[in-house]
């Protein structure tokens, strides 16, 4: 049972439960403390979809590391990438000679990933790699290169635990499926190879 009230019936079947979340936050926060044991480390959260995942992260990886974060958006409609991405925050520290991890929500195409790896590689970091809670790699457009995956997920627009629909929703503790299909007024095609 969720903790938060919510009166929309298009948020539909929990994929993921708060559970199964914290457990591979965990995990993944022991590999990558594992992983960069001794290095300088320093976390790139993606905005906004991305804090939630990043603050029990950093909570569970051991050892000292630094937090910053980079914004971008894709013009387009608000469930799915037009594939022109821009940047709207950049980092605010300089990472050269640090060992940089972007932290995202979640990879569809992979467009706003891949835009991002190649932003954050021009400030120079040591060593650059990606963490990403959830995977629908089945959509995908663009190749990247994903060093730490929470979880698969199947082609299904999904909400919670930080992820929105225009704006709502990020207070789930829990991920839901979010039925598209459903809802009108606003401008919510299914996503679509465009
Ligand atoms: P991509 O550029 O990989 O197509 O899309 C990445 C961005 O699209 C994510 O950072 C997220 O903002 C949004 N996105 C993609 N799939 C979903 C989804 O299932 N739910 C939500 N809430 N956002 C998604």
């Amino acid at each position: 049972m969720s903790i938060i009230a919510i009166d929309d019936e298009r948020v539909g079947e929990r994929l993921l439960s708060i559970e199964q979340i914290a457990q591979r936050v965990k995990e993944l926060g022991q590999q990558i403390g594992n992983d960069y044991r001794g290095r300088d480390l320093v976390l790139i959260g993606v905005l906004t979809g991305s804090v939630v995942f990043l603050s029990d992260l950093i909570r569970s990886i051991p050892g000292n590391l630094e937090v910053d974060f980079v914004a971008a958006a894709s013009y387009g409609a608000v469930t799915h990438s037009s594939g022109v991405v821009r940047i709207l925050k950049d980092l605010s520290h300089p990472i050269l000679s640090k060992d940089a991890l972007i932290v995202e929500d979640i990879v569809d195409t992979g467009l706003t990933l891949a835009y991002l790896i190649d932003r954050v590689a021009s400030h120079q970091p040591a060593s650059l790699a990606t963490c990403v809670l959830l995977n629908k790699s089945a959509r995908r457009r663009v190749p990247v290169d994903l060093n730490y995956v929470g979880f698969e997920l199947p082609d299904r627009f999904v909400v919670g635990y930080g992820l929105d629909y225009a704006g709502r929703y990020r207070n789930l503790p829990s991920i839901h499926v979010y039925n598209l299909e459903e809802s009108s007024g606003i401008e919510c095609r299914r996503p679509s190879a465009d």
